[in-house]
């Protein structure tokens, strides 16, 4: 029976593919990208591969003026990895390195651990009671909404290791920023600051750092033999890849969106960020399929937006000039949007009233707070050009992300098709209202 059903389903679904609905665009973007390019590594021949792709398919969208813009970044690249516990219960731990993090040597070293079980307690350890040893520190994240622990608890990532190393640590270890509990690390971004010298770098999986606590509780020195080896490899070019659907003034300024089309290279980057770019592509082809807007649509695919947003800092340096009406970006999974906000000059605009009664039609209402962007828009918001944040469902968003299970499987088509519609009520009502959407003064961006 369920052979028959299966037979039925198939045919149902290969006779309504046919028919082309408009939601099979975004759909399209994620599968194609996953399947036919992979992981896309910023600054990578992978990555170069990517934006090949993605001209050819925003042709073949009938989008105008497609066009890559070029800029050079410092390229990081993974080498192996592999931890083990030497005494006193020897085993092996599930790590991956942190991007930009340093280099062992090839034959790996072996240090004695000391753990933390926060920044802060790092923070404030005295240098004597780190120095030559393999830090580690854990953290206690767990899964919201609005996705706002990340901000916290990311901080070991983003700051941890220059503190460990300013401290004179032999390497770092932190636990994964993810909340999910499988045997599956979370890579991610680190800059080294104020003068930091690189030190090998790397996040253990959520259950290894769990492992690795227990061990550290019962009291006993721990040692670690350590292996990393990834590299710099010096400037290489990246891209954003721009399209447009045209509007019929050009004085009324550019409403710009995106998403970014690098990924990081443990997954195939399905829902950081091919669903991003599949939301906004979506969103915008059925405004270039309706009746011409009197705003032009500008859409990016951001280059190289997780090794430090280079692709979001060369848009901005390139056209940060040109009147920009209003941006919003989207880089927070495939699920589904369950409220906005904003950050508008005039809280009252006619502009505003319209958004709350057509996104509220489909259940999406406003939230409190300014909006703010993300990395990639971050410095035309900075630059004062108002911004909406449609914002996403991040209650399973920080299992998958940048790990080697962010992969297709996870979409879900339903969320995505409704967070294609959310965009699309709102590119609705922004491309054509004659409210003028005047800027805030410019705002510093949170990372
Ligand atoms: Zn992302």
């Amino acid at each position: 029976m369920r052979a028959l059903f299966s037979a039925a389903t198939a045919l149902l679904l290969a006779s309504s593919a046919s028919s082309a609905p408009p939601s099979d665009v975004g759909y399209d973007i994620v599968e194609g990208l996953t399947t036919e390019v992979g992981q896309r590594l910023a600054g990578t021949e992978a990555e170069a591969r990517a934006r090949t792709w993605a001209v050819a398919r925003l042709k073949a969208l009938g989008f105008a003026n497609v066009r890559v813009e070029p800029f050079d970044m410092p390229v990081w690249v993974r080498g192996g990895e592999t931890a083990e516990i030497v005494a006193p219960f020897p085993q092996k731990l599930v790590l991956a390195a942190l991007g930009n993090s340093g280099a062992t040597p090839e034959a790996g070293i072996t240090a004695e651990i000391v753990g933390f079980p926060g920044l802060d307690a790092l923070k404030a350890a005295p240098d004597a009671e780190v120095r030559g040893k393999i830090v580690f520190v854990s953290h206690r994240m767990t899964a919201t909404q609005d996705g706002s622990s990340y901000g916290y608890f990311g901080a070991a990532r983003r700051t941890g290791p220059s503190i460990a190393s300013s401290k004179g640590a032999a390497a770092i270890l932190i636990r994964s920023i993810g909340t999910d509990h499988h045997r599956v690390p979370h890579t991610g971004v680190q800059d080294w600051t104020n003068g930091a010298k690189p030190i090998p770098a790397a996040a253990l999986s959520v259950p290894d750092a769990e492992q690795l606590e227990r061990i550290i509780a019962r009291g006993k020195p721990v040692r670690l033999h350590l292996t990393l080896t990834p590299r710099m490899t010096g400037i290489h070019p990246s891209g954003n890849v721009i399209a447009e659907v045209p509007g019929r003034d050009s004085k009324a300024g550019v409403v710009l969106i995106g998403g970014h089309l690098d990924s990081w290279d443990l997954g195939t980057g399905a829902i950081d960020d091919a669903a991003g770019l599949a939301i906004t592509t979506a969103a915008a082809k059925r405004i270039l399929d309706g009746p011409k807007p009197k705003r032009t649509i500008r859409l990016v695919w951001f280059g190289a937006e997780e090794e430090g947003g280079f692709g979001g800092k060369a848009y901005a340096k390139a056209h940060g000039t040109e009147k920009h009406a209003l941006t919003a970006e989207a880089d927070f999974g495939a699920d589904r949007v369950w409220q906005f906000r904003t950050h508008f000059a005039d809280a009252k605009s006619p502009l505003l009233t319209e958004l709350t009664s057509a996104l509220g039609d489909m259940g999406v209402g406003p939230g409190s707070g300014a909006a703010h962007g993300g990395t990639d828009i971050g410095p035309m918001v900075e630059r004062g050009t108002p911004v909406i944040d449609l914002e996403q469902d991040g209650t399973r968003y920080f299992d998958i992300h940048h790990t080697a299970d962010d992969t297709l499987d996870k979409i879900d088509r339903a969320q995505l098709d409704q967070a294609i519609d959310a965009w699309t009520t709102m590119l609705r009502v922004v491309v054509d209202t004659p409210d003028p959407l005047s800027a805030l003064p410019a705002q510093p961006q949170e990372d």
